[in-house]
């Protein structure tokens, strides 16, 4: 964490460890070379900010759902769609593997009563 001042005349830069010893490091530098005026494009750069963390990235749909409705409705029909086919599948399923369950019917055999 360092205070930099550059002077734009001489193109250096002297790099100080606070605000205050940058400007002192700034009239010193001016005093000495400038003979007391100010060189153009001067500047104290202060240190840079620490980096942000990274914020938690969203999925790339929930993304989506959030800022468009046309793939919210998108993604339901899919949903709707894939379901259904689901149930199809399933059903076929059951009636190609599973036995049967429901009881025969049988006819009756008995008189009818009177
Ligand atoms: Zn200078």
């Amino acid at each position: 964490m360092s205070y930099d001042y550059w002077c734009g005349v001489c193109r250096t830069i002297s790099t100080h460890p606070s605000r205050a010893a940058a400007e002192t490091g700034r009239a010193d530098h001016i005093a000495a070379v400038h003979h007391g005026r100010r060189p153009d494009r001067e500047r104290i750069t202060p240190p840079p900010a620490p980096a942000p963390a990274p914020a938690p990235r969203p999925s790339v749909l929930i993304a989506l759902l959030t800022k468009s409705k046309a793939a919210t409705a998108f993604v339901l029909v899919f949903v709707v769609i894939f379901l259904y086919g689901l149930l199809k599948w399933s059903d076929r399923v059951a009636h190609t593997y599973l036995p049967a369950h429901a009881p025969t019917v049988q006819p009756s055999t008995a008189p009818p009563s009177p």
